[in-house]
């Protein structure tokens, strides 16, 4: 509505107006993400030894690390026009996290989004980015590999070629999936005096290891980064013959392709954990500490127990934990999966 203006009517006083000091704009969910608590894992790691410290990333908005890399992705792809509110349509190939991450923020921005994902993301998993709006796709092993991997990538390029202003945000290729993780390291290094002298961190696309490590790397912080990868991925090289039959039904860490993001000088050391040491990690977590966790946490404090012989005294570590164990009851946290797993 227009109102005309009368000649006859007295002017506006002069007076300043306090509306002309913007106020700061109040954080929306998307602004929550990051800036995650760093909390001391004394009961664990008594500080007596080394002091271990883990960076609980299920505090973003979507429940993982993967808010980060989904909002990076997202923003640089809206900043660039390569997407459009209301009319793209983002299609991710995601184990879960990414996927329920890209949901938030694609409803979020009027975006559609397509989730290709496969039998182990768990029926809650699925449920929720559909709450969020985003369609779910499910494909099997791919015939030739018997991963999910390919076969998950397969779909993702035929829906390229169909759906309508599709966008692929590829997070196993995307460096603004690694960039994200700069802030991750900022905050881990302010958070602390000093800083730490060993990161742990899961290794899935790469992006949380490259992102951290290249923060590291501008600013000559004396931190070695240890990689935890699965037994039986092929991030850091083809499997050994031992790990050859292993077979990963945890999601997280560990890939069946060798993600171009990944710069393996970045890391200082790989660890490879299974699945029953990533169980054990987890329950130890939850015992000692009273963390819920999620898989990957539990692997990555697998491989700190297991580095407790070569970590020296006085040292600092700081563990990453991807995500909370809530996405896990039916398998980690079910004592009738786990004996019918592992026996
Ligand atoms: N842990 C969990 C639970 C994850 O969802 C992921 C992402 N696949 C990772 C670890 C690995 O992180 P990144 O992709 O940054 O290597």
């Amino acid at each position: 509505m227009t109102v005309a203006s009368s000649a006859s009517a007295p002017r506006a006083s002069a007076a300043p107006r306090a509306a002309a000091v913007a106020r700061p704009r109040d954080p929306d969910i998307v602004a929550t993400i990051g800036a995650t608590p760093l909390v001391a894992l004394d009961r664990l790691f008594p500080p007596a030894r080394f002091q271990v410290y883990g960076k609980c990333e299920r505090f973003n908005p979507g429940g993982s690390v993967k808010d980060r890399a989904a909002r990076s992705m997202i923003e640089h792809a809206l900043s660039t026009g390569e997407l459009i509110p209301g009319v793209s349509t983002v299609v991710e190939s995601s184990s879960g996290n990414l996927g329920i991450a890209l949901a938030q923020l694609c409803n979020f921005h009027r975006l559609g989004l397509i989730c290709v994902v496969d039998p182990r993301t768990t029926a809650q998993n699925a449920a929720i980015m559909r709450a969020y709006g985003a369609k779910v796709e499910v494909v099997d092993r791919d015939p030739e590999t018997g991963e999910y991997l390919p076969a998950r990538i397969a779909r993702v390029r035929e829906l390229l070629r169909t759906v309508p202003d599709a966008y692929w945000p590829d997070q196993y290729g995307n460096e603004h999936n690694a960039r994200a993780h700069h802030d991750t390291m900022r905050e881990i290094h302010r958070a602390l005096p000093r800083a730490p002298d060993y990161l742990f961190l899961a290794a899935g696309t790469t992006g949380t290891l490259r992102g951290c490590a290249e923060y590291i790397a501008a600013h000559e912080l004396p931190t070695r980064v240890v990689a935890v990868d699965a037994v039986g991925s092929v991030i850091f090289g083809p499997p050994e013959p031992w790990e050859r039959g292993h077979r990963r039904t945890i999601p997280g860490h560990g890939a069946a392709v060798v993600p171009p993001l990944l710069r393996p000088h970045l890391a200082d050391r790989v660890m490879k954990v299974t699945d029953l040491d990533c169980v054990r990690g987890c329950r130890t977590l939850l015992a000692k500490e009273s963390i819920l966790a999620g898989g990957s946490s539990g692997a990555v404090t697998a491989a700190l127990l297991d580095a407790a012989s070569w970590i020296e005294p006085g040292a600092t570590c700081v563990a990453i934990l991807p995500d909370g164990g809530d996405r896990y009851l039916d398998t980690i946290y079910s004592d009738s999966w786990v004996e019918s797993r592992f026996g």
